[in-house]
């Protein structure tokens, strides 16, 4: 059992929270740049070292704690071994994995992709994402966000001298009281219309979403794709779960497929994700060449070239994936983990969304009465609301989730009030110890 430590939440206790600039020792000549001095600690560097801290199960931060596919792993050392693969990869990627990522998502799109000129290997999603609000935006260019996003985004947009602008994804109202499928939460196409001025240059999508879970369907990608066609405004699509949805889906739909959507849509991926190697900072972007040129201009000045051993190994497992069922038994067993997770908050009646794909429970919280009288750090009162719930669970419940509403822009905190998103990208011997501690909420719970 998770022993509660309420003696050692005293308020005087300083959390993690502080903005990287107040310190008063700081010279004149060291004043930094405004594009990072209004910078929040984020969630990932609050939780994680909480949990860590508080010795709760980590449900907060989607990583694993289980390690990449042996084939994969046994790549990476072969590959550490090797002279050539530890030096300067070519900056558009390693030719084996670019023609590994080619042959992978050939089928995927029903087109040939030029390792050449169609597929650009980043270091990691988030540096495809910079390097192409890099590469478009001029100063304030206005991308469009579906809320909530994944909030590396907004600080990647505004970095590159571009404005976010916000559109939100909404559950029904029944939501608040019964468990729904992600695919429920909706986007409102006139919304989105409406959100479009003459500054607007891009609209990025997730799908699988996080943290919803929502796989958008054919339908919903055509509409969000018709804006951008009428608009003519580039398409940059988060698909970094794509190997991670769930039956009864049976297809992943992909925004770059459909209609001519191809010629403007970047798509990014993540090896990390999709081979349980989220440290390994390898993921690419497929686009076709007028788009993924402009993208590879600006990583070139960033990164120059990717972490060469890991684009090894993960060419690797790409082409394991060929002929081995890897992503087949990867889902079978995240279905699993989803289901042992998701029982303990049918247990406890607290209504959450089903997730399509990807590996986030988002829970509705609201029914989880925590003491009037706890005491919260100061710091936590300049967050979303959700972020005390969050701390109360890693706390005093021993299991560490993440606060959404950093995911929403600040007027739509309140969206996520009533939400806790668990992550169950773990072994399933770390999830039911996580049950067992999550049923300790029953006495939290209102009735
Ligand atoms: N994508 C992961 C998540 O949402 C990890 C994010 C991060 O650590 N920056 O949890």
């Amino acid at each position: 059992m998770f022993h509660f430590s309420r003696a050692a939440t005293a308020r005087c206790r300083p959390l993690l929270l502080r903005t990287f600039t107040n310190s008063t020792t700081m010279g004149k000549g060291f004043t930094p740049a405004a594009r990072v001095s209004k910078f929040e600690k984020d969630v990932w560097s609050i939780f994680t070292p909480l949990a860590a801290e508080t010795k709760a199960i980590n449900l907060g931060q989607g990583y694993m704690n289980f390690g990449p596919p042996e084939a994969v792993q046994n790549a990476a050392k072969e590959a550490i071994e090797t002279v050539e693969s530890n030096q300067y990869s070519h900056p558009k990627g390693r030719l084996r994995l670019r023609n590994a990522i080619a042959a992978s998502y050939e089928p995927e799109y029903n087109r040939k992709l030029n390792p050449e000129t169609e597929i650009l290997v980043t270091a990691g999603a988030n540096e495809a994402m910079y390097a192409t609000f890099a590469g478009y935006l001029d100063e304030g260019a206005e991308v469009i966000c579906i809320e909530p996003f994944f909030d590396q985004y907004i600080s990647n947009i505004t970095m590159n001298g571009g404005k976010p602008v916000f559109v939100p994804l909404r559950a029904p109202d029944s939501a608040k009281t019964s468990t729904i499928s992600s695919h429920e939460w909706k986007l409102d196409i006139d919304e989105l219309r409406s959100k479009v001025t003459d500054k607007t240059k891009m609209i990025v999508i997730n799908t699988p979403h996080n943290p919803v879970g929502k796989v958008f369907d054919e339908e919903e990608l055509l509409a969000i794709g018709k804006v951008a066609e009428d608009n003519d405004l580039i398409i940059l699509s988060d698909e970094v779960y794509d190997r991670l949805y769930y039956p009864p889906l049976k297809k992943f739909p992909r925004i770059a497929t459909l209609g001519n959507l191809w010629e403007r849509t970047l798509t990014v991926c993540s090896g990390g994700k999709s081979f349980a190697a989220t440290g390994w900072r390898v993921g690419w972007l497929i686009g076709p060449e007028h788009l993924v040129k402009y993208s590879f201009a600006a990583q070139t000045r960033v990164v120059f070239s990717v972490n060469s051993p890991c684009q090894e190994a993960v060419a690797a497992g790409l082409e394991a994936s060929l002929t081995q069922p890897i992503f087949q038994d990867q889902v079978a067993a995240y279905l699993k983990k989803r289901e042992i997770l998701a029982k303990v908050f049918d247990e406890l009646e607290l209504p959450y969304t089903v997730p399509e794909g990807a590996y986030y429970i988002l829970v509705n919280t609201d029914k989880i009465d925590i003491p009037k009288d706890y005491q919260f750090p100061e710091e936590l009162d300049s967050r979303g609301a959700d972020f005390k719930t969050c701390y109360w669970l890693t706390k005093e419940i021993g299991v560490a989730a993440i606060p959404p509403s950093e995911f929403y822009s600040k007027e739509h905190w309140y969206l996520a009030k009533d939400f806790a998103r668990f992550a169950f990208c773990k072994t399933d011997d770390v999830l039911l110890q996580a049950v067992e501690r999550l049923r300790g909420l029953k006495q939290y719970i209102k009735k």
